[in-house]
């Protein structure tokens, strides 16, 4: 059974504009997939449209999770089947740390989880399981005290997301790498924590513009993607190939 499937998906704007145009594309547990764009090419509006965002509209195709269709669902019924996009938070949260953060995150996928039916985690049991993840990703502790991205380097933002999905434990990661801003320490954190994290529970799909990211990740399957369709799959050799030549020969200048 495929984890994740899009099947000749199609996405729109509000206002009608075809942004992506047919994207077929199967993701299995232990597999990265990385799908790489220019700028404009709707990388993150395929990233929305995966995740439920209601202004993005799936107009054609189906979209499936273990082979349910979840085409019609909304972003925490997905979210429940074990779906995970990154930035799931605001910017800065003055006056909420981190563990709280967290808590309230899990919290929220319990009770989903349980029919909408409030399931808190224990206390004990939450320190207990955030030591642990965050030792296995080497976030120092004292990240969890302070309040939610107020003040965060690039790379601490990402600590706390990859420490967010550590704790979630999706089934599928779906991370949208926007393209500003990622210094090396972000770039080697994301890639570190979705290596560690990705295995026979989670499969992950990594949207980026740049190569350099997945120098780090090496996925096991690279997709170019221009103008809202994947225009070629290879495996992570098409990364480099992309680097050399960039999207020209696609159809792209950039
Ligand atoms: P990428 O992530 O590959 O850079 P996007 O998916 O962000 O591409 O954008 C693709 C196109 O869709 C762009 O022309 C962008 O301006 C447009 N677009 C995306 N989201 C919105 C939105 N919410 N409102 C208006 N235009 C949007
Ligand atoms: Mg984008």
């Amino acid at each position: 059974m495929t984890l994740l499937k899009l099947d000749n998906l199609h996405v729109a704007l509000e206002d009608g504009t075809e942004i992506v145009k047919g994207v077929d594309l199967e993701v299995n547990l232990n597999e990265v997939h990385a799908i790489m764009g220019p700028n404009g090419s709707g990388k993150s509006t395929l990233s929305y449209a995966i995740m439920g965002h209601p202004a993005y509209e799936i107009t054609e195709g189906r979209l499936f999770v273990d082979g349910e269709d979840i085409t019609e669902l909304g972003a925490d019924e997905r979210a429940q089947r074990g779906l995970f996009l990154a930035f799931q938070y605001p910017h800065a949260i003055p006056g909420v740390t981190v563990t709280s953060f967290l808590r309230s995150a899990i919290n929220a996928v319990r009770k989903a989880r349980n029919g909408g039916v409030d399931d808190p985690v224990s206390i004990p049991d939450f320190r207990k399981e955030l030591l642990a993840q965050m030792d296995r990703l080497k976030v120092s502790r004292e990240l969890a005290s302070r309040y939610l991205n107020d003040g965060f380097s690039g790379g601490e933002k990402k600590r706390v997301e990859i420490l967010q999905m550590a704790m979630l434990k999706p089934r599928i990661a779906v991370l949208d790498e926007t393209d500003s801003g990622l210094d090396i320490d972000a770039l080697r954190v994301v890639a570190g924590g979705v290596r560690e994290l990705v295995g026979p529970e989670m499969g992950a799909l990594v949207i980026t513009h740049y190569k350099r990211i997945l120098d780090h990740i090496q996925p096991d399957h690279v997709h170019v993607f221009v103008d809202g369709r994947i225009v070629k799959s290879g495996g992570a050799e098409l990364a480099d190939e992309l680097e050399e030549h960039g999207y020209e020969e696609y159809g792209e200048a950039a």
